[in-house]
């Protein structure tokens, strides 16, 4: 494995908060960072002077961008695989497309992952009215129907209950194809996030435990999850590298399972880039999950996953974010970091806070 000397240029598709994070972890590696993204003040585009402003189907400055970095990588996994494609055939580019094809829709996630042999819910493609009528008369309800792409947050769901009317529902989800996944009366979430390097080594962080809003966004994370045993860990771990193996995967990803309450994982889904309940790493893990990505591209060893302390890691979603900031800023616990992003919107990530030490939610 050759790593890219200091002073080389990283691509970065996507210019949101991760990649802001993971441009930031990038200088003290000798590393520069270019963003391809949609407006000058992106988060990432307010800490990168490198930027190409442009859509993911203007080739010309694909190409140029192209030229202009060493190795591409992503924060968001519904790039189209056509602009990958395109990138790979002139840079590399980690993950690749076929690894976010997967990704990018539910129903082959789902089936990619029994093929590995990890379970999952169970679920049916549906693509008309009769085969949503045929799933819930074979799976029952309750259950959530999905879109099968283009779908986050708790964004394109609906909850299908036994006398829930189909047809307004799939008519609200636009008709688009999707997934019915039979309800998971679980006992609580967790994730995984590893990294895998261009020699296929893998190396995980601790799992942690993840508690939505009751619109479906990530809140609060705790690292390590107070409630999972070393036996669970290692099941996670195993079904983790498996997945990370069969995708031939470079860089960070994400696990989220379904912890059920005899105690068995069931995976739920898989971001092909650093995740939400990753950032606890930035002030908790010895190697934070951003910097863990850039090691992986620009092919240097693995970082060190050890965590230093238990995290909370709180999200500041919209409006909660000035509030927030002024009840821990006294807190020398806790450390923020802040997306500099102007609007607020409800549910919109504006930064998270790290509250080292903390090993509950209260
Ligand atoms: P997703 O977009 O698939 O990550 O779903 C967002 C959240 O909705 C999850 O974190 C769960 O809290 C909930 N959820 C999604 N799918 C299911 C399911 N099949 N059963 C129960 N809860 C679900």
């Amino acid at each position: 494995m050759q790593a890219l000397p200091r002073g080389s240029t990283i691509g970065m598709l996507g210019g949101g908060q991760l990649a802001r994070m993971a441009a930031l972890a990038a200088a003290p590696l000798g590393y520069n960072v270019h963003v391809f993204t949609r407006a000058a003040n992106d988060p990432c585009a307010q800490v990168t002077p490198q930027q190409t402003l442009a859509a993911w189907d203007d080739f010309d400055a694909l190409r140029a961008f192209a030229a202009s970095v060493d190795v591409i990588t992503l924060e968001f996994e519904n790039i189209p695989t056509a602009t990958l494609d395109f990138l790979a055939t002139l840079k590399p580019v980690h993950p690749g497309s076929h690894a976010l094809a997967i990704c990018q829709d539910r129903v082959r996630e789902k089936d990619f992952v029994r093929a590995t042999g990890a379970d999952t819910t169970e679920y049916r493609e549906i693509t008309d009215l009769d085969s949503l009528t045929a799933a819930r008369d074979e799976l029952g309800a309750p259950a959530v129907l999905k879109t099968a792409t283009m779908g986050y947050d708790g964004h394109g769901q609906a909850r299908i209950d036994a006398d829930t009317d189909l047809a307004k529902v799939f008519t609200r989800l636009g008709r688009a194809r999707c997934i019915y996944e039979r309800f998971v009366d679980f006992d609580h979430e967790v994730s995984l996030v590893l990294a895998r390097d261009l020699d296929g080594h893998v190396a995980t962080y601790p799992i942690v435990q993840n508690l939505h809003t009751d619109a479906h966004i990530l809140h609060e994370t705790l690292a390590p999850a107070p409630r999972i045993d070393a036996e669970t860990s290692d099941v996670a771990n195993a079904i983790g590298a498996s997945l990370a193996h069969a995708l031939d995967y470079v860089g960070v990803m994400a696990i989220e399972f379904f912890v059920t309450k005899a105690g068995a994982l069931l995976v739920n889904e898989i971001a092909p880039r650093p995740h939400n309940s990753g950032h606890w790493t930035m002030d908790g893990a010895v190697c934070s999950q951003f910097e863990q990505q850039i090691r992986a591209v620009a092919g240097l060893p693995l970082g060190d996953t050890t965590l230093r302390c238990p995290v909370r890691m709180i999200n500041l979603l919209g409006d909660e974010v000035d509030d927030l900031i002024a009840s821990h800023s006294r807190d020398p616990a806790a450390r923020l970091h802040d997306y500099g992003k102007k609007h607020k919107r409800p549910g919109r990530k504006m930064g998270h806070i790290n509250i080292l030490g903390a090993t509950s939610s209260s």
